[in-house]
């Protein structure tokens, strides 16, 4: 049989880099979608194979063998590799740069003799499906609410986009694991992909799904695993061996054999969108990769994105509300706003608040304080010179941490051990100034001797498994008072928290950041959501000096449709997203002269491109200017309308990459960036 496909494109990690001819020699069976090993100059590389073809551009004697096929399993397929293209595409990257780096490493290393046996090794540390496991326990009936929107997803054909909005506890897993088991049971092959938050809960996660499907593999996905585990998840889903697949940011470009359903939890989570590299959003990829699947897409959360609120009122996604919590009597917390401690008080903590927490101790439950702020104090300073501690590589603070006796950059993690006397003036008292959690644990212990005071936050908690333990304690009720950031108002499911505390909410609602409001309002939704979770109603404490913001208001009323009405008003009006489509070019060098010159030059070349409807903004310096000894600037341009945006980016990326520009300096575009 005469061979037709001579020549293969093959797509190599590297910046910049588009798919390279390659022949395919005479006697090798290669097929799109297998990894290859070749030649890349003098280096040999893993490289993944997007076309064949009879013919190629350039000079047969020229082009250079493929050397062999890595036989890792079966090729992946067309879907996964158009997922990646448009990913690439999309964030303005080369194609290699977001498909290679999808295929654990373990699996794209260069073949050795015993390439089956080590493949099969990988293969062995995914448990597999048991299909003799003892019926799992049974799901509870849902509710009318819960029954409405499962019964609305299935009901639907092809692809189709929805938000389920339901406050924490509705309900809102309950209907993702009706989904899985519908998706499931309608098709003996389908496939379904859970996507979680980057935070300790997804070994929580997983095993409320093993538990409920004891019969199925339920393969796991996330950034702390190693890299065997894995390629083992990923093979299993790629072969369809599971079928189920729960997994963070970095499993929507997991590879499937038939892909059913795509659900995405608490789909507001800052952690969906990649920090660096391809600074992709795996909850846009999930949408778009729903509606090539045409499968449907479910994005579930109590407190939405604007982005995702704003589509779901314009009937772009279907709008599915859970309204009640599942449980009964698990009544929706009181929420009470309070003024915080005059200027020059010795504490945080105002009497009144003082008593709201003596008051639900006595009562034999348990109080939660919270603050967004780890360290002691965020800064250290003399009152009798001008010094105050700030990192020798960022224009920043360095926060004052007790325990440790060190000063820490929270940017860049540079540290040094705290001064017996002022550098300045060599005065010895030095002051901490404003709080962190590390110095409210302090003064809880000073005001309640004899109780059990736990913080948590990234301090605490930066040992592996030293979260799950402190949560058991908590759980165990080991803990009279649990003191944290961020970290302790996720998902956690506490049972015995009575009041919540927030101290210092003031600083993000002054902040400048279009997001930072709506960052504050999800998080203070869901560390409300803390408190009275089962049969009792909780408090909520909130101190601040704006009362009356709609925030606080909405807030209050635990009223996130108010808040998002309000504030997409504000948006719509001066222009904010979501109601444009942004990109954000970032430069950085030793020095910010030479930073902002380069992001003149790309701002002439934008505006040489004479586009209309986009809009091209004044470089300026990062808010946080200098990062690790870096001097950084940046240049925002926005569109109202996504595809204009999108081909002018193509072309003046272009431009960009032909511009001279000094040694040292490098750039970066980011697509819908979170921080602009
Ligand atoms: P969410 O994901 O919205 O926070 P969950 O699905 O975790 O909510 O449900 C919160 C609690 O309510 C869980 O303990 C869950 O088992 C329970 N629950 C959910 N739905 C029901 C139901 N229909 N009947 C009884 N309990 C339910
Ligand atoms: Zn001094
Ligand atoms: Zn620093």
């Amino acid at each position: 049989m005469a061979r037709t496909d001579q020549f293969a494109k093959v797509l190599i990690d590297a910046p910049g880099l588009a798919p390279l001819d390659y022949r395919v020699p005479e006697e090798m069976l290669v097929a799109v979608g297998d990894l290859v090993l070749v030649t890349l100059g003098a280096r040999r590389a893993v490289g993944l194979v997007v076309l064949l073809s009879s013919a190629s551009d350039i000079e047969e004697k020229r082009l250079k063998r493929i050397q062999s096929v890595l036989k890792f399993s079966t090729p992946v397929s067309s879907e996964w590799l158009s997922l990646t293209r448009f990913a690439a595409t999309y964030y303005l990257r080369a194609w290699g740069e977001s498909a290679l780096p999808a295929i654990p490493a373990a699996l794209r290393r260069t073949p050795t003799p015993r390439q089956e046996k080590r493949i099969e090794g990988i293969r062995a540390v995914m448990p597999a499906a048991d299909p003799d496991a003892a019926p799992a326990a049974p799901a509870p009936a849902l509710n009318a609410e819960q029954e409405a929107a499962a019964a609305a997803v299935l009901g639907a054909e092809g692809f189709r986009a929805w938000l389920l909005f339901g406050v924490t506890g509705s309900g809102k897993t309950e209907v993702y694991l009706r989904l899985i088991e519908e998706t499931l049971a309608r098709d003996p092959e389908a496939q379904a992909l859970l996507l979680v938050p980057e935070i300790n809960l997804t070994p929580q996660l997983v095993g409320r799904v093993r538990a409920r499907f004891p019969r199925e593999a339920v393969a796991a996905l996330n950034s702390e695993f190693t890299d065997r585990e894995r390629a083992a998840s990923w093979l299993s889903a790629h072969e369809g061996q599971a079928r189920i697949l729960v997994g963070t940011r970095m499993a929507i470009f997991a590879s499937f054999r038939r892909l059913r359903l795509i659900l995405v939890d608490e789909e507001h989570d800052l952690s969906y969108k990649a920090g660096d590299g391809l600074r992709y959003s795996a909850r846009d990829l999930a949408v778009w990769r729903a509606s090539k699947l045409a499968c449907p897409v479910v994005l579930g959360s109590a407190t939405p994105s604007l982005e995702s609120w704003a589509k779901a009122k314009s009937g772009g996604y279907g709008l599915l509300r859970l309204s009640r919590r599942a449980v009964e009597k698990a009544e929706l917390p009181e929420v009470e706003l309070t003024p915080p401690p005059e200027k020059g008080a010795s504490g945080q903590i105002t009497e009144y608040s003082r008593r709201a927490i003596e008051a639900c101790l006595e009562s034999g439950r348990q109080a939660l304080v919270f603050l967004n702020r780890r360290g002691y104090s965020p800064v250290l300073s003399c009152p009798a010179c001008d010094w105050v501690s700030t990192c020798a590589r960022c224009s920043a603070f360095t926060v004052y941490h007790k325990r440790e006796k060190a000063l820490i950059c929270h940017h860049c993690g540079w540290r040094r051990p705290v001064p017996e006397a002022c550098p300045g003036c060599g005065n010895v008292d030095i002051l901490p100034r404003g709080t962190g959690t590390e110095r409210i644990e302090e003064e809880l212990e000073v005001l309640f001797p004899g109780k059990r005071v736990l913080r948590i936050d990234r301090d605490t908690a930066s040992a592996k498994n030293a979260a799950e333990e402190a949560f058991r304690k908590v759980h165990r009720g080991e803990v009279d008072i649990l003191v944290g950031t961020q970290m302790v108002a996720k998902g956690h499911d506490f049972q015995k928290i009575g009041l919540v505390l927030v101290l210092n909410p003031d600083a993000q609602i002054l902040s400048p950041s279009t997001r930072a409001r709506e960052r504050l309002f999800a998080t203070l939704m869901q560390v409300a959501g803390r408190a009275g979770r089962a049969g009792t109603r909780g408090r909520v404490l909130i101190q601040t000096r704006f009362p009356e913001d709609t925030l606080f208001t909405a807030l209050a009323e635990q009223d996130y449709v108010k808040f998002a009405e309000d504030t997409l008003d504000e948006r719509r009006e001066s222009g904010c997203v979501p109601y444009v489509h942004q990109a954000l070019l970032t430069a950085e060098a030793d020095m910010l002269s030479t930073a902002l010159a380069f992001l003149e030059d790309a701002a002439k070349s934008a505006m040489a491109l004479g586009r209309d409807d986009v809009l091209v903004y004044d470089p300026v310096p990062m808010p946080l200017v200098r990062l690790m000894n870096r001097e950084r600037g940046q240049l925002l341009v926005e569109s109202v309308n996504r595809m204009s945006l999108h081909r002018f980016l193509v072309d003046w990326e272009r431009n960009l990459r032909g511009l001279g520009h000094a040694g040292g300096l490098s750039w970066v575009i980011e697509v819908d960036p979170l921080e602009t």
